[in-house]
């Protein structure tokens, strides 16, 4: 493993610790946390070094992110949503813009990107929100629904309708007009800060709408998700591997009918599903990662691809996990049971599993059968 990465996840593992537990239970993360994480460039690792990122790799930032999944999917949801928004901004952003935004994600800042909203979810083609320009102004109007980490964001990234396409307006949260109100009792990733977000004619100047605006709105969202994915991807890879330590620990240590449960078949069954889980989502998520580096046109797809294996595999290895825990798991506070509903939300985000199957199947349509994602 690369040195800087190495440093990164001891950071990374320093600043967590144990405390995963507490945070989910409180439904918050400590501010000096984000601040600190934010500060060492650890939530958004990609971006470059010229804007004072570490410059990883997507491969180096997707075992970084697997490392934070597997202590607190609450500060990975933190990462995925500021990863993804200052990957918006350098995809985006004109270099006036990458220079004004991504240092400041890099040092210390905190943002969240809005796509979803009330009417519009997975068909994110019915977005309501309207980004109007007005002289050397923009007014900005709508209500986004769940949008992870507002609560803790200075900069909330708005994706919007711009004259006949559309447009990412950098909205700083403190602007009048802006209200976000946290989403009450979520069902996982509990402190990850999920909000609703209303923008009732929020007034920036032009230069705030990332590289002028009137992008076509399904580049603007297969950018970021693209991103997204691939960091929920190897989230969910962390919350694998933390089923496989624990699951594993557990029927090594614990004995029924004279015998460890591990040696129980239909115990030993699980173990073994929970591993070609771990093994397979690692695999596509290092095949996504290695798409990313290499510049691989066909990276869109294998992001998804990843995404949907990864999230799957997580939301069943929880499952049996916590069966293999039995009455160890079954409270709140213990590392299973918060996986259990943490991966759980995963087949939700960033394209749910339904509509991550039909890109799926219209890739493989399109490959008439021989395809390679
Ligand atoms: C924990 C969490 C974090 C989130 N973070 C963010 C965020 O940071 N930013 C943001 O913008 N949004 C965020 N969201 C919103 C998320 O992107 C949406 O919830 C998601 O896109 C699904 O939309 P929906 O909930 O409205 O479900 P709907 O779109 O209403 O779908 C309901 C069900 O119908 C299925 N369905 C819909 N259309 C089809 C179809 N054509 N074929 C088959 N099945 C279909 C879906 O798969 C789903 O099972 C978050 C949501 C959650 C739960």
């Amino acid at each position: 493993m690369a040195d800087h990465l190495s440093d990164a996840r001891a950071l990374v593992g320093k600043l967590i610790g144990d405390q995963a537990d507490g945070w989910d239970l409180t439904g918050a993360l400590p501010m000096p946390l984000l601040r600190e994480l934010s500060s060492r460039g650890l939530l958004c690792a990609q971006v470059p070094v010229e804007y004072d990122g570490l410059g990883f790799s997507s491969l180096e930032n997707g075992e970084l992110t697997a490392y934070t999944g597997s202590l607190c999917s609450s500060v990975r949801s933190v990462q995925t949503s500021h990863g993804m928004s200052a990957w918006t901004i350098g995809r985006l952003g004109d270099k006036a813009q990458r220079r004004a935004y991504l240092p400041t994600l890099a040092m210390g800042g905190l943002a969240a990107i809005c796509f979803s909203e009330p009417d519009a979810g997975s068909d994110l083609s019915g977005i309501g929100t309207v980004i109007v320009p007005d002289g050397d102004e923009v007014v900005v109007t709508g209500r986004k629904t769940w949008i992870t980490a507002a609560a803790y964001a200075d900069l909330l990234l708005v994706v919007g309708r711009f004259g006949d396409g559309a447009g990412v307006v950098v909205v700083p949260r403190d602007a009048p007009g802006v209200r976000v109100e946290p989403v009450a009792h979520p069902a996982g990733c509990r402190a990850a800060g999920h909000s609703e977000v209303r923008l009732d004619a929020v007034r920036l100047p032009a230069d705030a709408v990332l590289g002028g605006g009137g992008q076509n709105l399904s580049m603007v969202i297969t950018t970021a998700l693209t991103y997204g994915r691939m960091s929920v991807a190897w989230g969910c890879v962390g919350i694998l591997r933390a089923c496989l330590r624990e699951a594993t620990a557990h029927a090594a240590s614990r004995t029924q009918f004279g015998k460890p449960l591990h040696e129980h078949q239909l115990v030993a069954k699980r173990l073994a599903e929970i591993f070609v889980g771990e093994q397979v989502s690692t695999l596509s998520c290092a095949h996504a990662s290695r798409s990313w580096d290499s510049g691989d046109p066909e990276l869109a797809m294998a992001a998804v691809f990843a995404k949907h294996v990864s999230s799957t595999n997580a939301a069943q290895a929880a499952a049996s996990a916590m069966q293999v825990l039995a009455s160890r798991a079954a409270h709140g506070g213990t590392v299973i049971e918060r996986a259990y509903r943490d991966a759980k939300l995963m087949e939700i985000i960033e394209g749910t599993s339904e509509i991550c199957q039909l890109l799926l199947a219209e890739q493989a349509i399109a490959a008439g059968g021989g395809t390679d994602v």
